[in-house]
């Protein structure tokens, strides 16, 4: 790692030959012996280095700049720490005042008042009490935004995933998503306590290789179809939202809980999600592995 750190420090992007010559990797790491250095040097030829033979040097291969940008964002990410601090946006549900904090690489977002998504839910001492939203979150972006825009940044990171996971392919690994939803069927949406949920239907997108799981309201799905951003955009509303916009990132949000979930069916499982403004309508319907299979306006 101490190598490849080298390598990127001393590589110049913009150049051509962007090769660093053994002696100045040599004077960035620890190790004496020029024979050590060249017996690791060979290690990582090939998968993650390459030597430019004609001069000598060595260069990154992508999957060793992979490798350190992961190093990049994750720096630091056993102190970074976010303990809850008040941000300008109240609760959808109680108008209560709520807090954004970070552990563990998880950016919450929680009202403590009435619970958030989980109103019938106890929870173990570390995690906050009323989540809102949890988004994973590279901790070396935590402190580059105030508050207020880490409220609306972790949307937008959140959505992105959330949006790759329903189109098929896991942000994390590449690897194909499995999709279904789960329905609690005498949901109470005061306190449940059969499923806890605030909303008593949930999409899970789970990635068959690395485990991954997310879980969301299909209210948010909607969000993600050409008709519902088209229907938007007929009535003069963005559905687009950008990290340092937080006054339009959070209107986006409002219209989202405003959106209508039915189940339609149960066996298989059928929803529907309805979207409205200005007395029109468009809804969509998802199928048992969370697919669009209609829509209508
Ligand atoms: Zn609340
Ligand atoms: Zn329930
Ligand atoms: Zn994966």
């Amino acid at each position: 790692m101490e190598i490849l750190l080298a390598i990127w420090e001393d590589h110049d992007l913009q150049a051509d030959d962007n090769a660093v010559s053994f002696s100045q990797i040599r004077s960035r790491v620890a190790h004496d012996d020029p024979g050590n250095l060249r017996y690791h040097l060979n290690k990582l030829e090939g998968h993650f280095v390459r030597q430019r033979s004609e001069r000598g040097g060595y260069a990154l291969r992508v999957p060793a700049k992979k490798l350190i940008r992961e190093v990049v964002a994750g720096a630091g990410v056993h102190d970074k720490h976010l303990p809850p601090t008040r941000v300008d946006q109240r609760c959808p549900f109680c108008e209560a005042p709520t807090v954004m904090s970070y552990r563990e690489g998880v950016l919450f977002w929680a009202c403590h008042e009435c619970g958030g998504m989980t109103p019938g839910r106890d929870f173990a001492p570390f995690d906050p009490p009323g989540p809102l939203t949890a988004h994973s979150f590279a901790p070396a972006g935590l402190h580059e935004w105030s508050p207020e825009r880490l409220w609306s940044a972790s949307l937008v990171a959140g959505w992105r995933r959330l949006r790759s996971m329903f189109d098929g392919i896991c942000p994390n690994c590449s690897s194909p998503v499995n999709s279904w939803f789960d329905s609690c069927p005498d949901h109470d949406p005061d306190r449940c306590d059969d499923c806890g949920l605030r909303f008593g239907t949930t999409a899970h997108f789970r990635c068959s290789a690395c485990d991954r799981h997310l879980g969301c309201t299909p209210k948010q799905l909607a969000l993600f179809h050409p008709a519902v951003v088209s229907f938007y955009d007929d009535h003069g509303i963005s559905t687009r939202i950008r990290a340092d916009a937080v006054d339009h990132a959070k209107r986006v949000y409002d219209l989202v809980l405003d959106h209508e979930v039915t189940v339609l069916d149960v066996e298989p499982i059928s929803v529907a999600v309805t979207v409205s403004n200005d007395d029109e309508t468009v809804r969509l319907t998802f199928d048992d592995s969370v697919r669009v299979v209609d829509v209508s306006r």
